[in-house]
């Protein structure tokens, strides 16, 4: 009987399974379809060719949550991305324009910090970091064909998997556990479910298009100050958003409505891409080509939903010795910026589980319960975030809606109430932020009374002694025609 574990996929939930899981004594094979990664992060990020990773060259951004997780559990790996030009903004750094200058430091306001990177940077460094590690080694263009179950038990046990590497016969890779880290498009389900096993699943859609392009800063030139105008914003016929990024390197988002068909298929053009930028003041700065110059095409993406995957059923496993981490078994809206933190910390999860006992069937009930306990929350919320950004989208397009008074009240209590008391008060911005790295629950502001005091004193405040945000851009009627689009 082997000890080694299989990792299927080397993303970034697969590196951070190898992460949790490394120690002297115990093997673990990362596979992935994929080529090995070339020499530096620049070369990596011109031609590392990832079919298994559509998402690769669009933005990304790492939040408190990966920062810290990494920062006390894999100290070296932190040096390692800050000497590969990858830079943190601190709580600090970070605050609106209304509360610069007003800082006073509070417990936790150093783990309250992004991670600016662009994401092939990120996987480049975990993945030199990974291989060095004890018992850890890759098998690259290789692809997972099967899984082996043993189907005599009562329940079905994964015994290890049928790999194929370039141009050689497929041959059988025993394993005492296999982590399913195949991302968004794995199949290792479906080929579980086509032997009998269950595996309950929650689908909704993100119900946006993402567009990303990538800038480079001209020498002799900075980033423009974070001052009023956002680097990003909600329009609600297009979302955007400017990610500074490591070496010099930012990119830019616009997220548009499914719905929004004309529009959508116009972004893709790098023409009319720049031109949407441009009318919208947070990214026109940032691409004036006296400041900046494009380095890639336009990349789109679709398809994109909010999954969860259930691998325990009243209780009990559904399958012993298979371990779905990160986007094969828990999948949020990209807009939040929640993937690889909720991937690094579920293949963390997975760690502790698999590292406390060797019962099969007591690891799955730990990883299941702990993963519910710690992300599931996150989920929620942003399902439902999603589904609001949905409907207000379609109202966009209506002249004729008029918003019941549960809308209109939802809608004030995020423009008047939250978002200026977040503008106004450094204690409501930070105990918001703690929810938004993943280092709160969502909801955890809501038990603070003295916040929730605030938000509610903000909300009964006149508009007129309110801090809002300069117009962001224009609208929806106003963008189309000045891009040559049908309004409706
Ligand atoms: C457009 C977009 C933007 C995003 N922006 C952000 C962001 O700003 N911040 C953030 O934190 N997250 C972001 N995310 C989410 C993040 O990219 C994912 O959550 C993260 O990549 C999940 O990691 P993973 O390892 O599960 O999957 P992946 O990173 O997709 O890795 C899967 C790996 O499995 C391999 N593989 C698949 N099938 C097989 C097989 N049969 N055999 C062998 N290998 C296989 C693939 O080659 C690949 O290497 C974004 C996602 C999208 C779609």
């Amino acid at each position: 009987m082997t000890d080694r574990i299989v990792v299927v996929g080397a993303g970034i939930a697969g590196l951070g399974v190898a992460m949790a899981l490394a120690r002297d004594g115990r093997e673990i094979v990362v596979v992935d379809r994929d080529a090995a990664p070339p020499p530096n992060v620049e070369a990596a990020f011109d031609t590392w060719e990832r079919k298994g990773v559509t998402q690769l060259r669009h933005s990304h951004v790492f939040l408190g949550c990966l920062v810290t997780l990494i920062r006390d559990r894999h100290p070296r790996l932190h040096d390692m991305l800050h000497k590969a030009g990858a830079r943190e903004l601190d709580f600090e750094a970070t605050l609106p324009a209304s509360l610069q200058g007003k800082y006073t430091a509070a417990d936790g306001d150093r783990d309250l910090a992004f991670l600016f990177s662009r994401r092939t940077t990120l996987e480049h460094t975990i993945r030199a970091y990974v291989e060095k590690l004890p018992g850890v080694r890759f098998l690259t263009s290789t692809i997972v064909r099967d899984l082996l179950l043993d189907k005599t038990a009562a329940i079905h046990t994964v015994k290890g998997v049928r790999i194929e590497r370039e141009g050689a016969a497929p041959e059988d890779l025993t394993a005492a556990a296999v982590i399913d880290a195949c991302g968004r498009t794995s199949v290792l389900t479906d080929w579980l479910r086509e032997r009998g096993v269950t595996i309950d699943e929650e689908k909704s859609p993100a119900g946006i298009l993402y567009f990303t392009r990538h800038y480079r800063l001209r020498e002799g030139q900075d980033e423009p100050p974070r001052d009023l105008i956002p680097g990003a914003g909600d329009l609600g016929y297009i979302k955007y958003g400017v990610f500074a990024a490591d070496n010099r390197h930012f990119s830019i988002t616009l997220a548009v409505p499914e719905i929004e068909s004309e529009l959508r298929v116009a972004t893709l053009n790098p023409k009319t891409f720049d031109a949407i930028c441009n009318h919208i003041p947070g990214m026109a700065r940032w691409i004036d080509p006296v400041r900046a110059e494009p380095v890639t095409k336009v990349f789109g993406m679709g398809n994109l939903h909010n999954v969860w995957r259930h691998f325990v059923k009243a209780g009990e496993p559904v399958v012993l010795n298979y371990f779905a981490v990160g986007d094969s078994a828990i999948r949020t809206n990209p807009l939040y910026g929640r993937g690889c933190s909720s991937a690094v910390l579920h293949a963390h999860i997975l760690g502790d589980a698999m590292n406390a006992t060797t019962d099969p069937r007591d690891q799955a009930i730990a990883f299941d319960k702990r993963s519910h306990k710690e992300l599931r929350p996150f989920w929620n919320a942003l399902m439902k975030q999603d589904l609001g950004a949905i409907r207000r989208a379609k109202n966009e397009q209506d002249p004729t809606y008029k918003p019941r008074l549960k809308a209109r009240l939802i809608k004030s209590f995020a423009e008047d109430a939250i978002g200026p008391a977040t503008r106004s008060n450094l204690g409501v911005l930070r105990a918001l932020m703690k929810g938004f790295h993943m280092l709160a629950m969502p909801t955890a502001w809501l038990a603070n009374p003295t916040v929730v005091l605030r938000v509610l004193g903000m909300w009964l405040t006149p508009k007129s002694k309110k801090l809002y945000p300069p117009k962001l851009g224009p609208n929806r009627k106003e963008m189309l025609e000045a891009l040559g689009l049908k309004t409706a």
